[in-house]
């Protein structure tokens, strides 16, 4: 039974908090924890039974520090900080199971397609260090790799898809200090254990039906089981539902920038007999065939589209709607344009990934932003790039969040990371930003 605390103008509330938090993936639960550990009294809610259980599930959590701009490749590097010293960054004990990082470097593929260059300007400018390798280079570190040229990205079904190829690709970037998370649910569930020893509440099977405001202010949200939380604060960080969320309380009438939700396909096949990918794996980005992918164990790749071109991508209107299975055209498009790149690569009939959504600006940036309504903030927008940085989100969230409650503008104050010299601006996350161009999923 619930427990009504105080009745106001006829409500009865069945929960308080300072700061509500709508979402425990692993964006919310990293705000969790840096709200927690500044000292806010912060409650989380998801309808889940459990942590982590979103997109933040189906991620691939890959850990790239390349990126199509400066800041964001800075973030990444930042929160590598957290992933290589994982256990001392959540102040765990021996005892807790934790997600691990493995280090197995990115190959950005030169596609011609421009990305190399911007991804080295923009990595220059965040004073993160990557290597340039020639053709030989790669060949010699990645044998099992066919490196010749068989872009532009076409269908499978095209029949110059199957051509002979007769150039080779010019070379690419690496950058070796980049990898992935085998486990990204462990690590949303690690970043929410360390969020409640700061003192964070945690309430599962908890669905928001609506956030409540007063004029123009948040006062906190209704259940739909009808339990009243009410919160001086509340950020909405529930992945693909938030759009909903907010559009139910006019709280997106003034964005700029347009998101949407995508359907994503990660597929998952058995490398070539006689390789290890522990000893020779390395996360792909392969612009030249729209794929890229990265060592699952030591056996098995994981990958997908690179999400940009708009005839690969399947837009869903409702997140609670759609086929959580690998289709066989996906399946058939990333294998076959893996086959290319991999020649010993054997395609086996019965097909295995996971599904998940992109909720993905227009931009293919995030929204860290407040919202017209006072007291109400928003994290949006975050796929499919933002699991690498969510330790650092989570403080670049507070900084939002105690900004404009301090009365302050938080786009005109300097975020200062927590692990390194290094400030960003959030004005490039503002959700009253003009939607950047030039940029890509990465
Ligand atoms: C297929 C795929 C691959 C990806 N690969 C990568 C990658 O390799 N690297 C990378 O950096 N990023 C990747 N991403 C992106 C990354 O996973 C996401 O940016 C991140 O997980 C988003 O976390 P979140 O906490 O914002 O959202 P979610 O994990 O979706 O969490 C939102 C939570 O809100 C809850 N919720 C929703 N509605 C309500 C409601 N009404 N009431 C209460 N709770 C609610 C949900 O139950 C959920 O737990 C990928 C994403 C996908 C889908």
């Amino acid at each position: 039974m619930v427990v009504p605390l105080v009745g106001i103008g006829g409500v009865d509330v069945q929960g308080r908090a300072e700061l509500l938090i709508v979402g425990a993936g692993v964006i919310g639960a990293g705000a969790a924890l840096a709200l927690a550990r500044s000292g806010h009294d912060v409650l989380v809610v998801d309808r889940n039974s459990g942590v982590g259980d979103g997109s933040t599930g189906a991620s691939a959590g890959i850990i790239r520090v390349h990126a199509s701009d400066a800041q964001s490749s800075a973030l990444a590097h930042d929160a590598l900080v957290a992933w290589t010293g994982w256990r001392e960054f959540l102040g765990a004990d021996a005892s807790e199971d934790l997600a691990r990082f493995v280090r197995c470097g990115s190959l950005v593929l030169d596609a011609g397609n421009g990305f190399v260059g911007q991804a080295a300007a923009a990595m220059t400018m965040a004073g993160v260090t990557f290597e340039k390798w020639s053709l030989d280079q790669m060949s010699g570190h990645f044998p099992y790799f066919d490196f010749h040229r068989f872009g532009p990205p076409r269908p499978v079904q095209d029949e110059a898809f199957w051509e002979e190829p007769s150039e080779f690709l010019a070379g690419g970037l690496y950058t070796p200090q980049s990898g992935y998370v085998g486990d990204p649910t462990l690590a949303a569930v690690n970043l929410m254990r360390a969020a409640q020893r700061a003192g964070a509440r945690l309430r599962l099977s908890a669905a928001v039906g609506s956030i409540d405001r007063e004029r123009d202010r948040v006062v906190g949200v209704t259940l739909t089981d009808g339990t009243v939380l009410r919160a001086a604060a509340v950020l909405v960080v529930a992945g693909p539902h938030t759009d909903a969320l907010l559009r139910g309380i006019g709280a997106t009438s003034d964005f700029r920038v347009r998101t949407r939700r995508m359907r994503e396909e990660l597929i998952h096949i058995a490398s070539p007999p006689g390789l290890d990918l522990a000893l020779q794996g390395v996360h792909l980005v392969d612009g030249d065939l729209n794929i890229n992918f990265r060592p699952e164990r030591g056996d098995a790749f994981l990958g997908g589209s690179n999400g940009d071109l708009a005839d690969e991508q399947t837009i869903i209107e409702d997140p609670d709607r759609f086929d959580r299975h690998v289709t066989a055209t996906a399946w058939e498009r990333t294998t076959l344009r893996m086959a290319r790149r991999i020649p010993d690569l054997g395609i086996p009939r019965a097909r295995s990934g996971v599904v998940g959504l992109y909720d993905a600006a227009e931009d293919w940036l995030p929204i860290y932003d407040r919202t017209c309504v006072d007291g109400l903030f928003v994290a949006m927008a975050t796929s499919g790039t933002q699991f690498k940085t969510a330790p650092i989100v989570g403080e670049l969230l507070r900084h939002v969040i105690e900004s404009e409650l301090d009365g302050k503008d938080h786009t005109t104050i300097p975020f200062a990371s927590p692990f390194s010299a290094r400030t960003y601006s959030t004005a490039q996350f503002s959700r009253l930003r003009a939607p950047r161009e030039q940029q890509s999923r990465g």
